[in-house]
C-alpha cells in the first residue's frame, strides 16, 4: 500500500472514530512491547495480581499484538468518556466507582468499535482484526501511551492533558497498516504524589506500581472470597471499585462529562440511603443493576462489601 492511501486510511479511521463518539485515537504499529516484558514479569512476580490468575496466562500474548491477531499491522487505541455530570459518591454513603453508573461499558463500547469495523470494512475493504475493551490479554494502556493518547500517572492509569483518566480505553488490533502516531514521551506528574498519598488501602506502592491484591477495585469486584479482615476500616464506604486516586488527581480537574445516553445513572444510584442498602433485596438489586457491570458481583458480593464497609 502507498503512503498516500496510508494516510487516508488513517484519517479515515480517526474521523469514523470520532463520529461514533471516541473522543481521542491514536495509532501505533503492531509489534512487541519489548519496555513492558520485564515490567510485567516484576509485577507478576511480586503477586500484584493478588488472585487475578488470568493475568498470569498468556505472557506472550500480552506483549505481542501480532500473537493475538495472526497478520497484526497496527494496534488502533481509543479513549471513551464516562465522567458523569453528578458526582454520586458522598461521604457517610455506600459508594461505586464512576464508570459503573451507567449500562455495562463493555457491551456499549463494544457495539461502537462493531460499528467502526464495519466503516472500516464499508470503506477499505475486507480487515481482519479483533476488538477489546478492558480486556487482559491487551496492555491497554502501553499501547495508549504509545499511541500518543497520554502519559501513566503515579495511580497506574492513563492520563490525557485534555480528559484526565475518567474514560474506558479500547483497542483494535487489526491486520491493516495505518499511520503510527508518535509516542508520548512527557510525564506531567512532577512531584506530585496526591494519588498515592490518598489511596485508603496503600495500594500505590510505587510511582505507576498498583499492587492489585490491595486495591479496592479488586477487592470488592475481582475477589470472590471473603475480604481479608486487615482492610477493616480501610474501604472509605467504596462498596463497587473506587475513585479515590482518580478524584484526587489534579489533571481530572480537566473532564468533561461524557455525552453517553446509556451512561446515565439509574435514579435509584444517587437516592437509596445506606440502610435501604444494606436491606437490599434480590429483586430491586435486578432492577438497580439489570444492565449494570455492578451485576457481576451479584447480590452476594454487593451485600458482602457493604457489611464489610459498615463494620
Ligand atoms: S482505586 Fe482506590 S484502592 Fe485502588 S489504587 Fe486507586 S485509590 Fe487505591
Ligand atoms: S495525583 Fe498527582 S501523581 Fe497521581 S496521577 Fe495525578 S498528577 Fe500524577
Amino acid at each position: 500500500m502507498n503512503a498516500t492511501a496510508i494516510r487516508n486510511n488513517t484519517q479515515f479511521l480517526k474521523a469514523e472514530a470520532k463520529r461514533l463518539g471516541f473522543d481521542f485515537v491514536g495509532v501505533s504499529k503492531a509489534e512487541y512491547l519489548e519496555e513492558d516484558a520485564p515490567l510485567l514479569e516484576q509485577w507478576l512476580k511480586n503477586d500484584y495480581q493478588g488472585k487475578m490468575q488470568y493475568l498470569e496466562n498468556h505472557f506472550d500474548k500480552r506483549l505481542d499484538p501480532r500473537k493475538l491477531v495472526e497478520g497484526a499491522k497496527s494496534v488502533v487505541s481509543l479513549v471513551y468518556n464516562y465522567y458523569p455530570e453528578e458526582d454520586l459518591a458522598k461521604d457517610g454513603e455506600y459508594k461505586f466507582a464512576k464508570y459503573a453508573y451507567g449500562k455495562d461499558y463493555h457491551f456499549v463500547v463494544k457495539d461502537r468499535l462493531k460499528e467502526l469495523m464495519q466503516s472500516l470494512n464499508d470503506e477499505i475493504g475486507e480487515i481482519d482484526g479483533r476488538i477489546f475493551v478492558d480486556s487482559a490479554p491487551v496492555m491497554e494502556r502501553s499501547w495508549a501511551k504509545k499511541s500518543g493518547l497520554g502519559w501513566i500517572g503515579k495511580h497506574s492509569l492513563l492520563i490525557n492533558k485534555q480528559q484526565g483518566s475518567f474514560f474506558f480505553l479500547a483497542e483494535l488490533i487489526i491486520d491493516l497498516e495505518l499511520e503510527p502516531d508518535l509516542p508520548y514521551a512527557k510525564d506531567f506528574c512532577g512531584t506530585c504524589t496526591k494519588c498515592i498519598d490518598a489511596c485508603p488501602t496503600e495500594a500505590i506502592v510505587a510511582p505507576q506500581v498498583v499492587d492489585g491484591s490491595k486495591c479496592i477495585s479488586y477487592l470488592t469486584i475481582e475477589l470472590k472470597d471473603q475480604l481479608p479482615n486487615s482492610f477493616k476500616g480501610q474501604m472509605d464506604q467504596w462498596v463497587f471499585g473506587c475513585d479515590v486516586c482518580q478524584d484526587v488527581c489534579p489533571w481530572n480537574r480537566f473532564s468533561k462529562p461524557h455525552r453517553e445516553p446509556e451512561f446515565a445513572p439509574h435514579p435509584a444510584l444517587g437516592k437509596m440511603q445506606n440502610r435501604e442498602w444494606e436491606e437490599l433485596t434480590q429483586e430491586v438489586f435486578s432492577e438497580i443493576f439489570r444492565k449494570s457491570a455492578v451485576k457481576r458481583t451479584k447480590l452476594a458480593g454487593l451485600k458482602r462489601n457493604i457489611i464489610f464497609a459498615k463494620e
